[in-house]
């Protein structure tokens, strides 16, 4: 991928191309920002605008020639990658770097040391890199990554340029979907909404959650009221197996309450259309029919319930138990029509006044 091709990075990708082009790049970055919004990406494309046989236009790579293409399939001589074994990176990989750096580049140009999640170095290896970074060898240009650079030590991170990168904008992240995953314009909107700036998380999402599994998980909030406490058994159960399972359902759901929030505020009281701000949008009329069952109170209570359930499961709750406890929750409070949430709003308001 060219610098052309990295959205949403403008200030990041500035600076670079700068400093390739007026020939002042630094020994060692540390590029910092959330996961998943283009870092690793943009340091691959760097290393390859290092050292690319006929770069399109100054300071860029073309994607094509010899070295880009060993770039691309990990296979460069002096693009060297490094990440965590295991829960950290170790010592013994950083001996094994100091050890290919003592040579010149192998293939005449410029060589670039690429360390994914520099915030896990244990303590004997970040010693044993810091030797590195303040003698750093001739033509060689170390790229540290980091989305939690506070836990990085000081004496590592403070002898890096910081470059820092940005979430990305639900726009972008669209237009990274369609392009890596072809998907349709409702699909792309729908997972970039989700995936709280990041075009990873949105990648991984639109691989685990199908459209027909929303569907599913969206008629279960509908109906919830109408399950028997076996089936409410049965689904937490089957549901809760799997951690990654249960973070999407929940985030669907928040997301659900979100939107028929939405159209309550905008189209019942304010007489607007909602238009993009609906995230599920290619269920406007679903979200019309279910927004009209439920008053402003009920889907902000909701919403509570379920940001509580995900923090217990933050905290390490039992997943089974604490969705249990929401269903039971939800169902207890849930309208069994629309007159059953009326009568709430009417009653419930004189039960409050005359307390
Ligand atoms: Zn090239």
């Amino acid at each position: 991928m060219s610098f052309g091709q990295i959205l949403g990075q403008e200030s990041a990708v500035t600076i670079l191309r700068n400093a390739l082009l007026g020939g002042r790049l630094a020994h060692a970055y540390l590029f910092v920002g959330p996961e998943g919004v283009g870092k690793r990406l943009t340091a691959l494309t760097l290393a390859k605008a290092m050292n690319c046989q006929f770069p399109p236009e100054a300071g860029d790579s073309c994607e094509k020639c010899s070295s880009c293409l060993k770039v691309k399939s990990s296979n460069h001589a002096d693009v060297i990658l490094l990440g965590p074994e295991g829960e950290n990176i170790k010592i013994d990989q950083i001996r094994d770097l100091q050890r290919r750096l003592r040579y010149r580049p192998l293939e005449g140009g410029r060589r670039a040391c690429i360390m994914d999640s520099a915030d896990r170095l244990n303590d004997a290896a970040s010693n044993a890199f810091l030797k590195t970074l303040e003698e750093p060898p001739d033509e060689t240009h170390l790229i540290l990554i980091s989305s939690r650079p506070h836990q990085l030590r000081p004496t590592i991170h403070s002898r890096c340029q910081w470059i820092k990168f940005r979430a990305l904008s639900i726009g972008h992240i669209s237009q990274i979907l369609k392009r890596e995953q072809s998907l349709e314009d409702e699909k792309a909107h729908f997972y970039a909404s989700l995936a709280g700036g990041s075009a990873g998380q949105a990648l991984a999402l639109s691989d685990r959650v199908d459209f027909q599994k929303r569907l599913n998980w969206l008629r279960l909030f509908t109906e919830i009221s109408q399950k028997t406490t076996e089936e409410i058994f049965d689904t937490c159960e089957r549901i809760a197996k799997e951690e990654e399972e249960v973070n999407d359902l929940l985030e669907l759901w928040k997301i659900w309450v979100r939107d028929l929030l939405v159209f309550k505020i905008q189209v019942e009281s304010a007489g607007e259309n909602p238009g993009d701000r609906l995230i599920n949008h290619d269920l406007r009329s679903e979200a019309a029919e279910e927004a009209r069952r439920y008053s402003f109170d009920r889907l902000d209570f909701f919403f509570g319930l379920i940001s509580d359930a995900q923090k217990a499961m933050a905290f390490n709750a039992n997943r089974q138990l604490a969705l249990e406890t929401l269903m039971f929750e939800m169902q207890k409070n849930s309208p069994k029509n629309s007159q059953w949430d009326a009568d709430f709003r009417r009653y419930g308001q004189k039960i409050i006044f005359s307390l």
